[in-house]
């Protein structure tokens, strides 16, 4: 496919960058402990300074990469599939969530937020991140607030995003995995004084799994 016509169709999002796909278990979240496909989509400009997947921002290093590919693979392997990133709300997310949903998946969602909302849904996991504050639409559509807490600021932050949340979403504050030794003992505290909130452990770290 020439140049243009590769940018017309990732501004469609029938290709995305793909930087990985993987059959395991959701680690974190409401979803924890259920077997699911995973398709890391590459993008993503929000900058965190813990994150993880830094080898996801740049999309240019992750392959263009027909939806149906992405789909059939999906299917067979499972009936959940999790998109997250990098950032899945850089790309337009329509295509790609219609034909999973064609082909029988639920469709769950790891975002920050900070692009608005595309694609049709079933669960929205909204991680709103200091450097890029989410937009309207996706606090209106979220099913779940994540709130990473790196430093005792992030309480402040996560009440904060919490009041522009929509109310029927549920909260979890997870703690950032290089700072849990620190940062645990505060969040059992800050959830038994406030139990608006629970806990969001990184489990697929401690079982050793993607
Ligand atoms: Fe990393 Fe996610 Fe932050 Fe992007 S939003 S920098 S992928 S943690």
């Amino acid at each position: 496919m020439q140049k243009v016509d590769l940018q017309k169709e990732v501004a469609k999002g029938t290709v995305l960058p793909l930087m990985e796909e993987f059959y395991t278990i959701q680690g974190e979240g409401f979803h924890t402990g259920t077997a699911a496909y995973f398709i890391r989509v590459g993008g993503c400009d929000v900058g965190c300074h813990w994150c993880d997947v830094k080898e996801s921002w740049d999309a240019e290093l992750h392959p263009p990469t027909a939806i149906e590919e992405i789909v059939e693979r999906a299917s067979k392997a499972a009936n959940l599939a999790v998109v997250t990133g990098g950032e899945p709300l850089t790309w337009n997310m329509g295509p790609l969530t219609a034909a999973l949903k064609k082909a029988g998946m639920q469709l769950n969602m790891e975002t920050s937020g900070a692009y608005p909302l595309t694609g049709t849904w079933d669960w929205i996991c909204l991680s709103p991140k200091k450097t890029k504050l989410p937009v309207e639409s996706v606090y209106a559509a979220a099913h779940e607030l994540k709130v990473v807490i790196f430093n005792k600021h992030d309480f402040i932050f996560a009440e904060e995003q919490a009041a522009l949340t929509n109310d029927k979403a549920i909260l979890f504050l997870q703690p950032e995995w290089s700072k849990q030794e620190e940062m645990v003992p505060l969040i059992v505290e800050y959830v038994k004084n406030n139990p608006k909130w629970r806990i969001s452990l990184q489990t697929h770290k401690y079982l050793d799994i993607p």
